[in-house]
């Protein structure tokens, strides 16, 4: 089945709001097996409006559509489907209920103005999709040649849950298929190598859908199939996330949906009863952070140590002034000699230390901007990495802190 998206609102245009809920909306229908080859953005013009979901009609089967579902003059989306599809709209007694409820739920005590009785209005013969977040009600209208319009209110924290709760079980009955996806969740290998790696088996998928998502220094795929049942649906994705673990081997650190990186850290260094000292120049102490933000992290993170200066480097990590002074202190040696001394000193089990240049100043052909050492001290091994990393300052330093504990990982 073919889905489209048009999303409405003149600030979408203008550039004032990002279109979130496309992204959103894009992620889900492909972790649903559907197809979507066409998204529009258009004003809150009834004309332009109009002739989007003619378009749309035509050419998918399912059309949904977010925004313009408000109390206001501007939003008519409700108005034009129901024309368009020439049904009437009609007070719904229900509905106008849980508008009186909603407002009496808010703490603000918020007053009902006349405008908002228009919200109270459906589309003659569609299903009406509660709004537990709000008072626009969503709908799903089906069309006498099997189309399937959606509707949905604008804003993410009220669309987002009516999709999930009314929309998916919607789909999923509509195709009569049962979905069943794993996440392969892949460090340090950049989102266009990680997919030239398995172009072969993007360019032929149709069931199981791979659908790649790039985040910092990170690619996590998600392999999804549907088929008519749990079993058969499951059939189909093992072998793919089989073929993508042959293909990525030990750069994939989970298979688990919910584990994130440093979640991995902490489980692995709790599994074998090992503690942990960060030493920190760029980041500052983001990664440790980033390890502390994991619930249970006190049974094995033991200190971060940030070293901004190379007074700190000296004094807290026993970095020699010899090395800095010949070296810098962006250099293999400095990581070397931090990750070494941060374990000396706090006798961790195991020491990561970075070190490197987040820009924007500074910066020499010979050291650019990105330039960046990552030491791991494991029971006095030390093993140094080099990495030039692109972006902005910000961008420079996370994708340290996810490399420094991917380093930790291996
Ligand atoms: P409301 O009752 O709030 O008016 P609505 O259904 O009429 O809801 P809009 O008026 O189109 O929706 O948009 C309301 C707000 O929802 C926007 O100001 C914006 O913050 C958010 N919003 C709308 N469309 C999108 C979108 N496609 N992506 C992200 N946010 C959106
Ligand atoms: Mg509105």
């Amino acid at each position: 089945m073919i889905v489209e998206l048009i999303s409405v609102g003149t600030e979408l245009l203008m550039g004032n709001i990002i279109n979130t809920n496309a992204a959103y909306l894009s992620q889900k229908c492909a972790g649903l097996g559907l197809s979507l080859y066409t998204q529009t953005v258009v004003g809150d013009n009834e004309k332009r409006l109009r002739t989007a979901l003619e378009c749309a009609l035509e050419r998918s089967d399912i059309v949904i559509l977010t925004g313009g579902l408000g109390p206001t003059k501007d939003d008519l989306t409700k108005e034009v489907v129901a024309s368009t599809l020439e049904k009437q709209l009609i007070c719904d007694a229900r509905t106008k209920e849980r508008i009186v409820s909603y407002f009496d739920g808010r703490e603000d005590r918020q007053v009902i103005t006349e405008n908002n009785w228009k919200q109270a209005d459906v589309i003659e013969g569609a299903r009406i999709l509660d709004n537990d977040n709000g008072t626009a009600p969503g709908f799903i209208v089906e069309t006498e040649d099997d189309k399937h319009v959606i509707l949905m209110p604008g804003p993410p924290n009220e669309m987002n849950p009516m999709f999930d709760k009314y929309v998916v079980p919607y789909l999923l009955n509509l195709t009569s298929q049962v979905l069943y996806s794993e996440m392969v969740k892949v460090c340090g290998i950049g989102e266009s190598r990680a997919e030239t790696m398995i172009l072969d088996l993007i360019e032929k998928q149709s069931n199981p859908t791979i659908a790649p998502y790039a985040k910092t220094s990170e690619v996590h795929f998600r392999i999804t199939a549907s088929g008519t049942s749990l079993e058969e649906a499951k059939k189909l994705v093992k072998p793919v996330v089989r073929e993508l673990r042959e293909r990525f081997g030990d750069s994939i650190y989970t298979t688990n949906e919910q584990e994130t990186l440093e979640e991995k850290v902490v489980s692995m260094l709790l599994e074998r009863n090992m503690t942990i000292t960060t030493a920190e120049s760029l980041t500052g102490g983001l990664l440790a952070g980033k390890l502390v933000n994991v619930p249970g992290a006190s049974a094995v993170f033991d200190e971060g140590l940030i070293t901004y200066s190379n007074r700190a480097k000296q004094k807290q990590l026993h970095v020699s002034k010899e090395t800095l002074k010949t070296y810098g202190a962006v250099s293999e040696q400095t990581a070397y000699e931090m990750a070494k001394g941060a374990l000396e000193v706090t006798q961790s089990d195991v020491s990561i230390a970075v070190t490197g240049l987040a820009g924007p100043d500074g910066g020499t052909d010979e050291k650019p901007i990105g330039l960046v050492y990552i030491g791991c001290c494991v029971d006095g091994n030390v093993t140094v990495e080099k990495y030039n990393f692109k972006g902005n300052r910000q961008k420079i330093r996370d994708n340290t802190v996810i490399m420094a504990l991917d380093l930790v990982r291996r």
